[in-house]
């Protein structure tokens, strides 16, 4: 297990990741919202995600069905998450790679998925 932190831009948002494997891949969708943030994503389970800095003080933009909140700081609009839930409803976090430190997450293999015609 390895413990990542990350956090927004600005500072005013971070929070601490444990998966259960590392991030090897990051999950890129080509869905009208995923491509505009340039998200290189990876979903844990709500439980292994706290957030250590800013709870709260995020805004949340919602969009098609409105299944996922799509956190992001009002100060520098970087979204360093997002929640959500599986189909079978247990909740997740989205992991903004991008905002994982130390990661390189643009060097990781990408999973490329279809969101636009899903
Ligand atoms: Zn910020």
């Amino acid at each position: 297990m390895t413990h990542y932190t990350g956090g927004c831009h600005c500072g005013q948002i971070a929070f601490e990741v444990e998966p259960e494997s590392d991030f090897t891949e990051a999950m890129v969708c080509n869905c009208s919202h995923c491509s505009m943030k340039g998200f290189r994503l990876a979903f844990v389970p709500r439980d292994q995600f706290n957030i250590t800095k800013g709870d709260g003080s995020w805004s949340t933009y919602h969009f098609n069905k409105g299944a996922i909140d799509h956190n992001f700081c009002p100060k520098c609009g970087v979204q360093p998450f997002g929640y959500g839930k599986m189909p079978d409803g247990s909740e997740v976090a989205a992991i903004n790679l991008n905002c994982v430190d130390v990661l390189d997450a643009a060097a990781l293999p990408v999973n490329e998925v279809d969101g636009k015609n899903y």
